[in-house]
């Protein structure tokens, strides 16, 4: 299973990085964690058919997070045909909020149909499947009046954790023991406000973090003046991770 890391970037695109989108190639399955509005160009960079993609898994609902799925839709709708539904997972509310951002962004007046999807809803605690692969949504602290999630994927014998974005918390030591990948937000390097891992409050854990690999994204721009001094990895965009 490989990640691919299209976008790594927070909200602000800081040092020039493409918002949230993470495709990970299994054996038969390409997926995407997050759809940021930089996502399709992303995917297109890194040489992958729009019609291959089977599934976009979403964490919440925040513009940086989901507002690239409109870009797919019009390639599906205009470009592209994708044969099979598109399978979108996400907390509770997905389905309206994707379809009123398709309607602001593509309606022009007229309540403009998507292309072929097929919508899931994640609840915290529920383990299920979104397009074969198993995912464990889990609650996770960064919106107050929505529910965020953190998520925890097996397939092909390999098991990824995503913190989603969030404050630090002991959900991920529980839930990143024994995982082959934790791909952790860090967006600030000392405490600060604003729901988000700060590397000060993970460094204090890290010992007891047992998950094979770390990677650190979503960096705002003081993690990322402190990048080469942080003795952990940190994602890039472009880069590729053998989990
Ligand atoms: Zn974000
Ligand atoms: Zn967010």
């Amino acid at each position: 299973m490989k990640l691919h890391i299209l976008g790594c970037g927070d909200a602000f695109g800081s040092g020039g990085r493409h918002q949230s989108g993470y495709l990970v190639e299994a054996s038969d399955r390409l997926f995407l964690l997050e759809c940021g509005p930089t996502t399709l160009l992303a995917f297109k960079r890194a040489g992958f058919d729009p019609r291959r993609l089977n599934a976009v898994m979403l964490s919440h609902l925040h513009g940086d997070h989901f507002a690239g799925l409109p870009f797919f839709f019009v390639e599906y709708l205009y470009r592209q045909p994708k044969n099979d539904p598109l399978i979108i997972a996400g907390p509770p509310g997905t389905e309206e909020k994707v379809r009123e951002l398709f309607q602001i962004m593509y309606g022009g007046g007229n309540k403009k149909d998507l292309p072929p999807v097929c919508f899931q809803i994640l609840n915290p605690d529920q383990p299920t499947q979104v397009a074969g692969v198993n995912v464990l949504p889990f609650r996770v602290l960064h919106q107050t009046e929505a529910i965020s999630l953190g998520l925890k994927i097996a397939y092909d014998g390999k098991q990824m954790l995503f913190s989603g974005d969030s404050l630090w918390s002991e959900a991920f030591i529980e839930q990143a023991r024994g995982v082959d990948l934790f791909l952790c937000e860090c967006t600030f390097y000392r405490d600060q406000p604003g729901m988000h891992v700060n590397f000060q409050a993970l460094q204090a854990d890290l010992s007891r973090l047992q998950c094979r690999q770390l990677l650190l994204t979503h960096l705002g721009e003081e993690m990322l003046g402190h990048r080469s001094e942080l003795g952990v990895a940190c994602a890039a965009d472009g880069m590729v991770i053998e989990i």
